[in-house]
């Protein structure tokens, strides 16, 4: 696949290779757009073709210097799939990339990948509900004991935790969904080496959905694995259900294997509409957190609301400024608040708003308010919620690309009605 618009040797931002990289249209037929590959399988020249490309698929032989895996069939490699990951990776600089068919389906291929009976889990908490639910009520079942830390968690603290615990892999999601708390992920790269021994490697996986992969690059702080839910940000419209994992060649081996065999890799369609929408990813995003920035700082001064959860205004006073500084290129576009009257005044606001679309999910267009509390939130323990900082006053929004004057007109009436 490789391109053949490298025309001069200037090595091109991310946003300019968006709409070329990894294609050829010579391949086919001059079309200046990678055409949908909506085919299951794909027809050798000769049986002798045949034979050598499955031979270097299993491993039965090394590549020839430059040579690529030929065409064989969709579960294994298709040219949608294959371009849209060397697009995808060059955000996160990374060696290699595999797309599923969701972001759950990229998380649990990683956990299944990588934990074998017998070994442990350290992940952050709180973590996106299905993965939560993955790690709490499927993992144990196949012998895996999981152990959660949170971001107030110290150095010394995670050293105690994981003391004489057979430790396999550290699972990080930062931002945190719905408050913006903060891991520190050269504090688990760290970690991850001093738990690793020379014939057990200890890895570190980053969900990097609601930052990326724009504004944090895991990879950059000494993690092995980042993970994204291509629903959110990446896809960007509310129109369809991906996920990605991109990484070295060494720690990604294991996951594109096993996406193999489970075949839950992204379809050609749904490849092709990822890379349309990442040709606007970062006009998208970058507008996305501008307006983010006047929606925040409008309900900061409201006497409606009690506390806004968004990281531009953190201080050097907070906890997780230094963090932040290192961590983050922006605060993003995720803003949650507490409003007056519990339950009944963030319904209240809900309810009466016109422009914001009352549904979860994140990172699109159009901008999305939910109630953490009793919808993405609904099955964690109360109590861990109240300690989490998700009451029943907590409103989460995702802005997108309206103006934000008409943003801040529907919070404005419909905070009147609280
Ligand atoms: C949505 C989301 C997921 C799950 O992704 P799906 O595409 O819905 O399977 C995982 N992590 C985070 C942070 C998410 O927001």
């Amino acid at each position: 696949m490789s391109s053949d618009f490298s025309r001069s040797n200037r090595s091109f931002r991310p946003e300019s290779l968006m709409m070329s990289h990894g294609y050829d249209p010579k391949l086919s037929e001059g079309s200046l757009k990678c055409p949908i590959f909506q085919t299951s399988t794909f027809v050798f020249t000769s049986a002798q073709q045949g034979k050598d490309f499955f031979a270097l698929a299993y491993g039965k032989r090394a590549a020839e210097p430059g040579e690529e895996l030929g065409l064989i069939y969709s579960r294994l490699n298709n040219p949608d799939v294959q371009i849209l990951e060397e697009r995808l990776s060059l955000w996160d600089k990374a060696a290699s990339c595999a797309v599923f068919e969701s972001g759950m389906a990229a998380i649990s291929t990683v956990f299944l990948a990588y934990l074998k009976p017998g070994d442990a889990l350290l992940y952050s908490r709180p973590v996106y509900g299905g993965t939560d639910h993955f790690i709490n009520k499927v993992l144990p079942d196949y012998g895996i004991e999981v152990i959660p830390f949170s971001a107030s968690d110290s150095y010394d603290d995670l050293v105690r935790l994981t003391q004489g615990r057979p430790i396999r892999l550290i699972y990080a999601e930062t931002p945190a969904n719905p408050t913006n708390a903060l891991i520190d992920l050269s504090m688990c790269a760290q970690l991850a080496q001093q738990l690793s021994t020379p014939d057990r490697r200890v890895h570190l996986a980053v969900d990097n959905t609601y930052m990326g992969p724009l504004w944090q690059h895991p990879l950059d702080h000494g993690a092995d694995l980042v993970l994204y839910s291509a629903t959110k940000y990446i896809g960007g419209h509310s129109d369809l259900i991906a996920g990605a994992v991109s990484g070295s060649l060494e720690a990604m081996l294991p996951v594109r294997t096993l996406r193999t065999f489970l075949g839950n890799m992204a379809s050609p369609w749904t490849s092709w509409m990822l890379m349309r929408s990442l040709e606007t990813l970062k006009v998208r995003m970058d507008q996305q957190a501008l307006n983010a920035a006047r929606v925040a700082d409008y309900l900061k001064e409201h006497p409606k609301v009690e506390r806004v959860y968004y990281l531009g205004h953190l201080t050097p006073a907070d906890a997780s400024y230094e963090v932040y500084q290192k961590q983050l290129s922006s605060p993003g576009a995720m803003v949650s608040f507490d409003v007056v009257g519990g339950e009944s005044g963030a319904f209240a606001f809900l309810d009466h708003l016109k422009l914001f679309h009352l549904a979860v999910s994140l990172g699109s267009t159009e901008s999305l308010a939910e109630h953490p509390y009793s919808m993405t939130h609904a099955d964690v323990d109360d109590q861990d919620k109240i300690a989490l900082g998700i009451t029943e006053s907590l409103v989460r929004l995702s802005i997108g690309v309206e103006h934000a004057d008409d943003l801040i007109w529907d919070i404005e009436q419909a905070l009147t009605h609280v």
